[in-house]
């Protein structure tokens, strides 16, 4: 349908894809360039020494005091997804998610045969997460790990002190690890960058999902890593890692200039995002009908629009409608969910274009919506 719209000259702004359109430090290009060594090996499995001191030294940064040894290189953040997944559960066994969730978790489930028990957060609720007993509920014998994404794809939401406390507690006292994905950490709107590694009450559960793609804009360098104060998890972790091999070489060296100093960059792109956020979020609070919390972290938000149904309406967006020959593409939310039925009419905006080209969007969403037939 994009190729089809586009054929017929219609400009799309595509806010469906959480790929940065921002442009990743210089450095990153510059240390590649600056690999000498006549073959191209594989790299450590664990990673190599450079770069896994680069991510600790990354974590010193914001107080965390964590050994190389404890962080194990992967294949981006998807593949620390699934490798913290497996490191705890075993085929059959369950992690309990918060939906709307990150697609990446039920396709890894799936191919490991994990089963994820959603407990569901509402847009009208601005996604907090439910009561201690609500979550207490969804734990049986099988639960081996609670996941959070902090902050929130899809959400855009942080999650706070009392309630990442909620979470430690529960784990705690029935004995689950928390899988803690904070690819967006320094993403964050209001307040510092966090991270589950400085609670020393989670110490020996937490496991860290990370990413450098959404943070330094490069998720073409394909590196993330998996990192934990506890050693059976670093094991279980490294013996995968072995299995695959390594990470791109390098990639790992590019990367050690922008982890020993992120905050340069990551402060920039922040004040970027929030700028976009703004613009988006005070665009739709003017839109009739239309709801979305403020987001305060990442670079997405979910919308509650008017309509019968969000993918009927995207649909209609590309193939029926048009805007001095503009239209724009947003995500339906119901792919985020796994209680069937939810999100119908909700959809994720990601914050990927400048804000000259999101306040034109915003017009045509408005304009769309003004003339869309299944408006409710
Ligand atoms: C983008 C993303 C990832 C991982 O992306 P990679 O490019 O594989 O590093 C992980 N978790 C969340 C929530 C993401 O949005």
């Amino acid at each position: 349908m994009v190729n089809e719209a586009e054929k017929k000259g219609i400009k799309i702004f595509k806010l469906n894809v959480g790929d940065p359109d921002l442009i990743p430090p210089k450095q990153l290009l510059q240390n590649i360039k600056k690999y000498n060594k006549p073959n191209l090996g594989y790299a450590p499995s664990p990673g190599i020494a450079e770069h896994t001191a680069s991510w600790a030294k990354y974590y010193g940064s914001f107080g965390i005091k964590i050994k190389p040894e404890n962080i194990i290189p992967t294949v981006g953040g998807a593949e620390a997804i699934l490798l913290a997944m497996m490191a705890v559960a075993d085929v059959g066994d369950e992690l309990i998610v918060f939906e709307p969730l990150y697609t990446s978790y039920k396709g890894f489930a799936a191919m490991a045969d994990i089963n994820l028990v959603p407990v569901t957060l509402k847009v009208e609720n601005n996604f907090a997460l439910p009561t201690e007993a609500e979550i207490v509920s969804k734990i049986t014998s099988k639960t081996k790990a609670i996941v959070i994404i902090n902050p929130n794809n899809p959400t855009g939401n942080v999650l706070t002190k009392p309630e990442i406390e909620r979470v430690i507690k529960i784990a705690k006292e029935h004995n689950l690890f928390i899988i803690s994905d904070e690819t967006y950490r320094e993403i964050v709107f209001l307040g510092k960058p966090s991270s589950l590694l400085q609670f020393e009450s989670a110490k020996d559960l937490a496991i860290i999902v990370d990413s450098v793609s959404k943070r330094f804009s490069c998720p073409g360098a394909r590196v993330g890593c998996v990192a934990s104060f506890n050693q059976d998890i670093i094991w279980s972790i490294l013996k995968f890692a072995m299995i695959r091999l390594s990470v791109p070489t390098l990639e790992q060296y590019g990367l050690v200039p922008l982890l020993n100093n992120s905050k340069p960059y990551t402060k920039k792109i922040t004040a970027e995002y929030k700028k976009r956020r703004d613009v988006v979020v005070a665009a739709l609070q003017k839109m009739p009908g239309v709801f979305c919390q403020i987001p305060q972290g990442a670079f997405y938000l979910i919308v509650k629009l008017p309509v019968d149904n969000s993918e009927n309406f995207i649909k209609w967006l590309l193939t029926e409608f048009n805007f001095g020959k503009k239209t724009l593409l947003l995500t339906p939310t119901a792919e985020f969910y796994i209680t069937p039925n939810q999100g119908q009419n909700e959809v994720r905006i990601a914050y990927v274009l400048n804000s000259q080209k999101l306040k034109e969007a915003m017009v045509v969403l408005q304009k769309a919506l003004e003339q869309y037939p299944g408006k409710k």
